[in-house]
């Protein structure tokens, strides 16, 4: 798994972790979260054993994402063992905190509970892929988890215009600075979907492509904004989803099958 010249020390890091793949982006709000479920149930459903972290230690979105809300998760010995829904082995640091009171934690703190949440003091089974959703951003939880054992690589999630772009291509570069591969860009938001089916570009839909293409990156693919997308996530039904959308699993798996 991961740079075949990483050290042995961090390739012993979760041994029974095939591929542990990163979701990140250069700022909050984009889709991550709703694109690192969406990838994880993706790969569940073509059979293979998945893991989700939720490392979004700032604002995780996924108690609520996952219709887990308000669950303690079990805990074996002195491990947490994931919670088992839509098919995948999902956590979140969201379980572990009260609800609605502000993470207010300085960074040692946050990569601190990161790192246990994600090695230290969670049972994750054998797994095929362990999909991490990191906070938005450039910050100290993508540096940690780069540290902390070899990536099969990152994904970014980006939404078309120019602005958000610019911030994806700062979470590009900080991926390549730390070692890890990229193994493709998502468009997220691509375009609207109204009521009656009518396509609009209201953000500049195919912009993540020609950036993907600019850099000489993977391009995953796109999902549109519709308004069933988001009532899905809010009720904590992210399989429902699937329903003919884009199979952004599948273009990540044939990449990472490629390494
Ligand atoms: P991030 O992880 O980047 O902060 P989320 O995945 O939490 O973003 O998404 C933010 C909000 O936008 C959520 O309410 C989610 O349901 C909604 N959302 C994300 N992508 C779409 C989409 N393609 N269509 C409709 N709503 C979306």
């Amino acid at each position: 798994r991961g740079p075949a010249n990483a050290p042995a020390e961090k390739r012993s890091v979760l041994p029974q972790v095939k591929n542990v793949i990163a979701v990140g982006a250069g700022k909050g709000g984009v889709g991550k979260s709703t694109i690192a479920t969406n990838i994880a149930i993706g790969l569940a459903r073509t059979g293979a054993t998945v893991g989700l972290m939720d490392g979004d230690i700032y604002g995780p979105s996924m108690p609520t994402m996952l219709g887990i809300k308000g669950k303690t998760p079990q805990v074996k010995g002195n491990k947490i063992v994931p919670f088992f829904v839509h098919g995948i082995h999902a956590i979140t640091i969201g379980s572990l905190v009260e609800e609605e009171k502000p993470l207010i934690w300085r960074g040692p703190m946050a990569h601190g509970a990161f790192k246990q949440l994600l090695t230290d003091n969670t049972e994750w089974p054998a797994l095929d892929y362990l999909i991490v959703d990191l906070p938005p951003g450039t910050g100290d939880v993508p540096l940690t988890l780069c540290q902390l054992l070899p990536l099969t690589g990152a994904v970014v999630v980006a939404t078309p215009q120019q602005v958000a772009l610019d911030d994806a291509v700062r979470a590009v570069r900080m991926f390549q600075q730390l070692g890890a591969p990229i193994l493709g860009l998502v468009e997220n938001m691509s375009y609207f979907v109204g009521p009656d089916g009518t396509e609009h570009d209201i953000f500049g839909r195919g912009g993540t492509e020609k950036a993907a293409q600019r850099l000489g990156l993977n391009y995953l693919g796109a999902l549109p904004m519709f308004t069933a997308l988001r009532v899905n996530s809010d009720s904590g039904k992210p399989n429902a989803n699937f329903e003919g959308e884009p199979k952004l699993a599948d273009a990540l798996m044939a990449i990472v099958k490629t390494l």
